[in-house]
């Protein structure tokens, strides 16, 4: 058979087939459409497609997915099976990479594209179709479109408007959008066995350990089962690439000592990770069918839940944890938590095991504690500091963002913080409009924080070029320096040490990492360098990429890129005339980027994070500015009932700390980037800063002003009418124009 018959008669096999018609029917019909359908039924890859070939008057659809690694995945997919190049007739489009063109007509994106899309264009415009897939995911960014699509349906009733989701519990969705039909695809399921093992700990002691426990549990399916992949759910690159490495350990070991009798079929496993940092090139390789006698064994973040469907999965391992954003009223911070999953997410993963024949899903945890998960994750808007968002819809020019139609609004308390800490950054006025700094800032692919911190250090501070090339390493979520583990050897873990300490700015890691990247440039952006500094290449392309869409946006803006002022060190010693040699980040010339300015401008985005030394050798206390906001202490963004902040290890004041003492003792405040919770709260991307930045600072003018605004609520003003005919007029215009440069 063909590869193309093949990839036919696997579209048709799928669920959705059946129903190709009547679903091309309901879509006619109605404009808004809800559509369930077990995970794998074909939802995300089939029914735009339908749309495709059988709707031609529909010019673009545009399909949301929550994750970036899904609509990669999917739009490739896709265009294999329409036998199109990637980029043409199908694309997709994420943060920082668009592979589309003009004439695509089926364009995959996040649902944070299509977010900055309506919030550019209510109308909309460009789609004739829009699909929100993976709506039962809840991100944030879903949960917005929502409010906005209910908008762009009343402003185009012709949009048609499908929501797609895996789970039963979608009459919510139908209920929002005015009790819309919703078209159910019956599923193809077998059987799963749910299968405690007998000393099952109790989920709350299994956070240390379930990585071992997930490598023992797929080493046993593997050694004991029949035929069939499996697939083990943990949280992130960490522990993926952790649980890859003991798990091929025990493959050499076992094979060498041939102390398994593996069953005929399957004599060897074949490890894959599945996470989002991995290039496209790697995940291709998870979906393809393993060779004879091999058994595919997937380690996976959530992606692997709902989202992307891998073939031949016959054993789930849950480890019942799962990576998300947490936000932290009380101390106003938002952190990336590894938490405990819902019984509906558990539920998900477990049924992963019987898409293609019955099968088995081993829990890490016991049955109580599966009874005692929460039933459903809650979604994320109800999770997280609202700060883009919030921008987001000043945006549009909804004033009144306490009353947004949210399809479960978040917590009041969360949405007045927000207005606050946009209010400090001056991106909305005390009336709560957007500013045109707000509106700069909505420009940015970044947190307002950074991008406020880009806006300064071009307009205030004149050292844009370095602040940009900073803001690109923190944009990435990895870390930047790798660390050889202990087993490696001593020799190797104080060789990383000391190439750390040569790259590290005394000032800390904002400075450390414009080090790595001029010394990175300077050896040519070669990936022999950086594994010779155990430097982790990845980070640097990703920031050489981001920092070229930021630099767009900066022109597109009129920021100007400026060098900072630099600190000449005299190379020659004028006394014994020696040559000194050159220090990391220096030019042939000794000359060095100046860190005062450049820190002061991270300050105008991070004033409100900042820890001062406690009396305790390396712990520092979360600065709190009580004095001007006793009145509200419970709703204070900036109040702190914590907190008692560690360093990273891996951060560069960490390193003088161990090595010399004298320079601790100097160390008075920090500004840092996030904070991590491990057992403690840790800082992350930390840099010395001096307290006098912060009380001239603008930030703690504003912090002064914050009472006397009307930020609260029952002051809000009025909704701001839209002039909509106006705006469509303009729209009209701006089209024909653009039909007719064409
Ligand atoms: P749903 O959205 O309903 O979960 P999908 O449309 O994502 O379903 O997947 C439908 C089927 O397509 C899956 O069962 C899987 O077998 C197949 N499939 C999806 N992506 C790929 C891929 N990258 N390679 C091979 N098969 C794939
Ligand atoms: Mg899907």
């Amino acid at each position: 058979m063909s590869h193309r018959d093949r990839i036919r008669e696997q579209r048709e096999n799928l669920p959705t087939f059946e129903y190709k018609h009547d679903l091309i029917e309901a879509i006619r019909e109605y404009s808004i459409l809800v559509i369930i359908g077990e995970t794998g039924s074909g939802k995300t890859t089939q029914i735009p497609q339908y749309i495709l070939e059988e709707m031609p008057e529909m010019k673009r659809i545009g399909v949301t997915q929550p994750r970036r690694i899904a609509a990669i995945t999917v739009a490739k997919r896709v265009s294999e099976e329409q036998d199109v190049r990637l980029g043409s007739n199908i694309g997709y489009t994420i943060r920082f990479d668009d592979r589309t063109s003009s004439t695509t007509r089926l364009k995959y994106m996040t649902d944070g594209i299509l977010l900055r899309e309506a919030t550019l264009d209510p109308y909309l415009t460009q789609y004739s179709v829009v699909v929100i897939d993976e709506a039962h995911e809840r991100t944030l960014e879903t949960d917005v479109l929502f409010g906005l699509l209910k908008e762009t349906h009343k402003l185009r009733p012709d949009l048609k408007i499908l929501i797609m989701s895996a789970t039963l519990d979608v009459a919510k969705f139908s209920d929002f959008f005015d009790e819309c039909p919703i078209f159910a695809i019956p599923g193809r399921t077998y059987p799963v066995q749910v299968i405690y093992p007998v000393d099952a700990p109790r989920i709350n002691t299994l956070k240390s350990a379930f990585v071992d426990r997930a490598v023992e549990a797929a080493w046993s399916i593997h050694a004991s089962e029949p035929e069939g992949d499996i697939l083990v759910f943990l949280t992130g690159q960490n522990d993926i690439e952790r649980a890859c490495k003991a798990f091929e350990e025990k493959s050499r070991k076992a094979n060498y000592k041939r102390e398994i009798k593996f069953y005929e079929e399957v004599q060897h496993a074949v490890v894959y990770p599945l996470h989002a940092s991995l290039e496209t090139f790697d995940q291709k390789a998870v979906f393809e069918l393993p060779r004879r006698g091999d058994r595919k064994v997937v380690f996976a973040t959530n992606v692997a839940q709902t989202s992307v469907t891998i073939p031949g999965i016959r054993y789930v391992v849950d480890s019942g944890f799962v990576k998300e954003k947490s936000y932290d009223p009380n101390t106003g911070m938002d952190a990336l938590l590894v938490t405990e999953i819902s019984q509906a997410a558990a539920i998900q993963r477990a049924g992963r095991a019987g898409r293609t024949a019955p099968g088995k899903a081993f829990r890490l945890y016991n049955e109580d504690s599966f009874n005692q998960l929460l039933p459903n994750t809650i979604p994320e808007i109800q999770r997280s500091s609202l700060l883009g968002t919030v921008l987001s819809l000043k945006k549009l020019n909804i004033v009144d963002v306490l009353n947004f139609a949210f399809i479960d609004p978040p917590e009041e308390t969360l949405v007045r913080n927000a207005l606050k800490q946009l209010y400090l950054l001056e991106a909305i006025d005390e009336e709560g409009k957007i500013t045109k700094l707000g509106d700069q800032m909505s420009y940015f692919p970044l947190s307002p924080a950074l991008a406020r911190v880009l806006i300064s250090s071009a307009e205030e501070y004149k050292c844009s070029y370095e602040a940009v090339i900073i803001v690109s390493m923190l944009a990435g979520d990895l870390d930047l320096f790798r660390t050889p583990r202990i087993k490696d050897g001593e020799e190797e873990v104080n060789r990383a040490e000391t190439c750390k300490l040569k790259l590290a700015h005394h000032t800390g890691d904002h400075m450390t990492y414009l080090n790595v990247w001029k010394e990175w440039k300077r050896n040519n952006k070669s990936k022999k360098w950086c594994k010779e500094n155990y430097i982790n290449a990845k980070v640097l392309d990703i920031a050489a990429n981001v920092r070229e869409q930021l630099m767009d946006v900066m022109d597109k803006l009129k920021l100007k890129i400026v060098h900072g002022p630099v600190i000449k060190r005299k190379l020659k010693s004028s006394s014994t005339g020696k040559i000194r040699t050159r220090r990391m980040g220096e030019n042939d010339h000794g000359e060095s980027a100046d860190p005062v300015p450049i820190l002061e401008s991270f300050l105008t985005g991070y004033f409100t994070n900042i820890a001062n030394k406690g009396a305790h050798r390396s712990v520092f206390s979360h600065y709190a500015p009580d004095e001007h906001l006793s009145t509200e202490s419970s709703n204070n963004i900036l109040s702190t009932t914590l907190v008692a902040l560690h360093l990273h290890p891996l951060c560069s004041l960490s390193n003088n700390l161990d090595r010399n003492n004298l320079q601790f003792s100097e160390l008075d405040w920090v500004m840092y980037s996030n904070i991590t919770y491990t057992n403690k709260a840790v800082m992350k991307g930390v840099s010395k800063i001096l307290w006098d930045w912060v009380k001239h600072g603008k930030g703690q003018e504003r912090i002064k002003l914050l009472p006397s605004t009307r930020l609260n609520g029952e002051a809000q003003p009025k909704i701001e009418e839209l002039d909509l005919e106006a705006e469509n007029k303009i729209i009209q215009k701006e089209n024909e124009k653009k039909e007719q440069e064409q």
